[in-house]
């Protein structure tokens, strides 16, 4: 059975299942794609309760530690320099007073905007308990530990709003670049960065792709179905970037293996299926990583990364 594009409204055709990858063995669910539009979502999306208990088992004290690692990683601080130099384009010679960012985690993006822009008040709009006690230490950050559509913050106040590796948790993302929109004082700016359906690793590897990450990326928007959002709620698309993750090719080698021939197949205790299986991937190591390597970082460059950075502008004049 096919469903309505959350987006477009066309159809929404099953592609493949998508499996649990991050926690393992919590379940598979159905991936579909819009013809029309390309924006990718689980299908049907997972309930209100299977969320409250996958995010429950994942921002814990005990997952804090590992967290706080990503947080810090390299490539984390590399997105980060990325899309505040998006940013610092798009407001152009105009400092912020207010900023938001919607999904702001740990709070080391929000801690870089109060680095950048000290005058400013910046606001972090976050969930997780875990996340948002973590984030309201920094320096400078104010956090709301609030859901987005309940956040209580003034419309029309802010300069800037973010929403970084938000838009795909949201069950309706179309409601919240609204609320995001409504936030926003004329000529503000919206960023949103997020793990794009177009981009190289989606595209080849399929359902292996680790940016699928189900339950809890319910949306995979196509940069179509962003701008269809964007433009929905009254907000003008800018420029959009793209960034390659790193090492997708060797994720995917060994995701696809583990879960068609090993530990996580009906083949785990056969070691006639696995040993081959496992022999056969060794011998196409040394192709993903050279993918990885030499071939991927210049994909991301020329617009085929599978992060999207995409900049939209409220219309009118800044007061
Ligand atoms: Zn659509």
């Amino acid at each position: 059975m096919n469903v309505a594009c959350p987006v477009c409204n066309s159809t929404l055709s099953r592609l493949y299942p998508v499996h649990d990858l991050l926690l393992g063995g919590l379940g598979v669910w159905d991936f579909g794609r819009c013809a029309a539009c390309g924006h990718g979502a689980l299908t049907p999306a997972p309930s209100g309760a299977e969320l409250a208990a996958f995010y429950g088992s994942l921002y814990t004290p005990e997952n804090l530690a590992s967290m706080r690692a990503i947080d810090r990683s390299g490539f984390e601080r590399l997105l980060r320099r990325r899309r505040a130099r998006a940013v610092v384009r798009a407001l152009g010679d105009r400092p912020p007073t207010r900023i938001v960012d919607v999904g702001a985690g740990l709070g080391g993006w929000a801690a870089d905007l109060h680095a950048r822009w000290p005058s400013a008040e910046v606001i972090g709009v976050e969930l997780s308990e875990v996340a948002a006690n973590d984030a309201a230490a920094r320096p400078g950050v104010t956090i709301v530990k609030r859901p987005f559509d309940a956040c209580g913050i003034e419309p029309g106040s802010a300069q800037l709003v973010s929403m970084n590796h938000y838009l795909e948790h949201d069950p309706d993302p179309a409601a919240a670049v609204a609320r995001a929109a409504d936030l926003l004082a004329p000529g503000g700016v919206l960023v949103v960065e997020l793990p794009w359906i177009g981009g190289f690793a989606r595209s080849l590897f399929g359902r292996w792709y680790w940016g699928h990450l189900p339950p809890q990326h319910l949306h995979l928007p196509s940069k179509e179905s962003l701008s269809r959002l964007l433009r929905g709620a009254g907000l003008e698309p800018g420029p959009a970037t793209t960034t390659g993750y790193p090492f997708q090719a060797v994720v995917a080698l060994v995701l696809a293996i583990r879960f068609t021939a090993g530990t996580r197949s009906r083949y785990a205790n056969n070691w006639l299926v696995r040993g081959p299986a496992v022999v056969g991937g060794l011998l196409l190591l040394p192709v993903a990583l050279a993918f990885d390597v030499l071939v991927a970082p210049f994909l991301g460059l020329a617009g085929w990364g599978d992060v999207l950075l995409q900049v939209a502008h409220k219309p009118g004049a800044p007061r």
